[in-house]
């Protein structure tokens, strides 16, 4: 099949195209090399180069300041879910969660592995539907640190700001949001984002952390499970996911190309609200699940006011070429993701698909 259809998954997720077409080029000899990005060492001066583009992108399109590094780790954003508390939980120390969906929940999980959790907001009893304004956040003055999910992948909940704590070292599992929009770095202390929904393929993590934050990671953690030492050796205390990194920074040169991460914001904004206002037009055939102000414009989440209806939505869903709608297993319904890459005229043709849907079974 040579087509490429819409793709709605939440991740791994669609990519850019024109990334796709460049790693294709590039896969037998990258820059004249001879060797595929995937075959040359990752202490060669042709993989520092491409360390180099990574950083350096993610750096200036999320406006990273200077005191703060960016790491590639892998183990998925769940090992984050570990290695936060194991760095920064001590046994005998209170850690803040405020939990807006199941991603939050399973890091509360990890955290409590190691140390006391305060659940300091949690929207489970009403199925993860809201996120808390700043003010309904009663904060713990002596926590390790504070953590949140600032897109809900699952439920399709989002912040619509950035968690303000001064004093307190934010940390942010931004795994489904990271460069859709600008963000404020300052005000985190460490910020996580598995590659696989806007940054590139599956097996990279980000992470964004400030030097304070580094510096209070305890001494004798073990080798990869340690922020300093792997930031002490640029990510390659061990061998990094390179094909990876390589995808980041193609990823990188395209969110340039497209304008940089105000115009991605924009664009984002617009592919959201179209779909939001099919959702908000269908006269109830179709249910949104996150009430308004913490829609997510990554992963929108609706059901039909008729279940049974469901199945037959899928299957002709996926006659019209569009795939990946069907909600997580612990949800439901229909979840479409369009994350950074996914274009503009797929979220045209699957509000007009839902339009003639609903008007022929409503
Ligand atoms: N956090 C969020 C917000 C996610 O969406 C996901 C994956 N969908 C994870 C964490 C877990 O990521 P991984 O599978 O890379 O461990």
């Amino acid at each position: 099949m040579d087509k490429r259809i819409y793709n709605f998954s939440a991740g791994p997720a669609v990519l850019p195209t024109e990334v796709l077409e460049r790693a294709r080029d590039e896969l037998l000899s990258f820059r004249g090399t001879g060797m595929s990005v995937m075959e040359f060492s990752h202490r060669s001066r042709h993989f520092a180069g491409v360390l180099d583009a990574a950083e350096h992108g993610i750096r200036e399109l999320l406006a990273v300041p200077e005191h703060y590094k960016i790491l590639f780790l892998q183990g998925g954003a769940s090992m984050q879910f570990s290695m936060v508390p194991m760095n920064f939980l001590p046994p005998d120390k209170t850690a803040d969660y405020i939990v807006t969906g199941t991603w939050g929940q399973k890091a509360v999980r990890e955290a409590q592995r190691c140390g006391d959790v305060r659940v300091v907001y949690s929207t489970e009893a009403e199925g993860y539907r809201s996120v808390p304004e700043r003010a309904d956040l009663d904060l713990s003055p002596d926590a390790q640190y504070v953590h949140y999910t600032s897109n809900e992948t699952i439920e399709g909940v989002e912040f619509n700001y950035d968690l303000d704590a001064p004093g307190l070292a934010v940390v942010c599992d931004a795994s489904s949001n990271i460069l859709s929009k600008r963000i404020d770095v300052g005000k985190y202390a460490l910020i996580y984002a598995g590659a696989q929904k806007n940054l590139g393929p599956s097996g990279v993590t980000v992470v964004v952390i400030h030097e304070d934050m580094l510096a209070r990671a305890p001494k004798g953690q073990h080798s990869t499970l340690d922020y300093r030492l792997i930031a002490e050796n640029r990510s390659m205390f061990n061998t990094p996911n390179t094909w990876g990194i390589y995808l980041i920074s193609l990823v990188c040169d395209w969110l340039r190309e497209q304008g940089g991460t105000k115009a991605v914001e924009l664009r984002n904004r617009e592919k959201a609200a179209m779909l939001y206002h099919a959702i908000d037009s269908s006269d109830g055939f179709y249910v949104g699940h996150a009430k308004r102000p913490a829609r997510s414009t990554m992963n929108i989440t609706f059901r039909l006011s008729e279940p049974s209806l469901d199945e037959r939505f899928y299957t002709e869903a996926a006659r019209a070429g569009f795939d990946g709608l069907a909600g997580h297993r612990s949800v439901g319904g229909i979840r479409a993701s369009i994350y950074n890459a996914f274009p503009l005229d797929g979220v045209v043709e699957l509000t007009a698909f839902m339009k003639d849907f609903a008007a022929r079974n409503g």
